[in-house]
């Protein structure tokens, strides 16, 4: 068994060196090609701005965004040992495309060239204007099923604070937000509204069955240690489920993830191995770039509030409420229930308000996010 493991990761390694000798990065395209470049570290997009045409690109999306078009790519822009990697076929035919199009941009044979090449995604739908986009998930469609997911509850107090539970907290911040999402017309659901307990796995399940947008795991932080260092730690965090980059993230999993172990949850671990990150990380690619762009909504949201950044304010790791979750998704720590000036706070119902909000003001500018890039991809 263990010797066919390693043989199928083998074959996966060997066949991952073999794309690479057709990579190249995108950094060095820009030289190239007089562009400059930009890179969007909490979306994952990226830009080569040039004389003719500025390129938009996504990590882990096969579409680029050319003279207002989308074009399919060969293989979606991805980000190896820090550098952002382009497949070399489509650097090839794109910066051809651009170059006929620049020698004689009022050719009407170039520019039919270039139509011709670039506009057979946005051709079709305009072609059948009443067709339907088949196959539209979350994350490409228009966002209108928000799912709130309280975290903890009934027999699992989550962390404590010196006169609350971060059950109570999240609920209360959980159920002002529902309020404010239907305000703006969302669907909204909340995979508890009372205080009842609920397994991991099962919240994700639930969103699921409603066929969610967005899914938002609504938590406190805590630390464990000495009063000083937890007057000292404080601040919110936004976490999306990928591979920890730091201890402190670990650990942060690792405690939101005990609730299932403790209570003998099916399947329950408090870490991924590096066996499963890999099994799951195709199936992450498809919410990946969602789940970003509502980050970065949160960051700007919560800018100005009272509750500060912790850090960079974003995180990842391996929450087993996000990983069943079909759906772009993250998981807030609100503030830490262990810092007495932040508790003090997260009990108000001023400060419940404040948050709920904030976070419906992201997922308000998040759906037009998507609307927007649903638009430049001519859908
Ligand atoms: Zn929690």
């Amino acid at each position: 068994m263990r010797n066919l493991v390693w043989h199928i990761f083998l074959c996966v390694a060997l066949a991952a060196s073999a794309w690479a000798s057709n990579k190249v990065d995108a950094e060095q395209v820009a030289k190239e090609h007089k562009a400059s470049f930009h890179w969007f570290p909490v979306q994952k997009t990226f830009l080569l701005a040039g004389e003719t045409d500025t390129l938009k690109f996504a990590i882990g999306l096969p579409y680029v965004s050319s003279h207002g078009n989308s074009v399919e790519l060969k293989r979606a822009p991805e980000i190896t040992d820090g550098h952002i990697l382009l497949d070399s076929a489509d650097v090839v035919s794109l910066y051809k495309t651009d170059k006929t199009a620049a020698v004689s941009p009022t050719s009407s044979s170039s520019a039919a060239k270039v139509s011709s090449s670039s506009a057979k995604a946005a051709a079709v739908p305009a072609a059948t204007p009443t067709a339907k986009p088949k196959n539209e998930t979350a994350g490409t469609r228009e966002v209108k099923t928000i799912v709130i997911d309280p975290g903890h509850g009934g027999k699992d107090t989550g962390a404590q604070g010196k006169n609350s539970n971060e059950k109570d907290i999240v609920l209360a911040v959980g159920k002002l937000l529902k309020k404010e999402l239907e305000k703006e017309g969302f669907n909204v659901k909340m995979t508890r509204d009372k205080d009842v307990f609920i397994e991991l796995g099962e919240r994700a399940n639930l969103a699921n069955q409603w066929d969610g947008d967005l899914f938002i795991s609504l938590h406190c932080n805590a630390i464990d240690a000495t009063p000083e260092r937890k007057k000292q730690i404080k601040g919110y965090h936004v976490y999306v489920l990928r591979a920890p980059e730091s201890e402190e993230d670990k650990a942060i999993a690792r405690r939101e993830n005990k609730v299932a172990t403790l209570y003998g949850e099916k399947n329950a671990k408090e870490e991924l191995s590096p066996i499963e990150w890999f099994k799951l990380e195709a199936r992450l690619e498809k919410y990946k770039q969602n789940s970003y762009m509502f980050t970065e909504e949160m960051l700007k949201a919560f800018d100005g509030g009272k509750i500060k950044r912790q850090g960079g304010g974003v995180g990842g790791a391996g929450f087993m409420v996000l990983v069943g979750a079909l759906m772009p998704a993250v998981l807030f720590e609100i503030g830490f229930i262990s810092n007495p000036e932040e508790e003090a706070y997260m009990t108000t119902t001023k400060a419940q308000e404040d948050i709920a909000t904030r976070v419906a003001k992201a997922v308000s500018t998040y759906k037009a996010a998507v609307h927007n890039y649903r638009e430049t991809l001519g859908r």
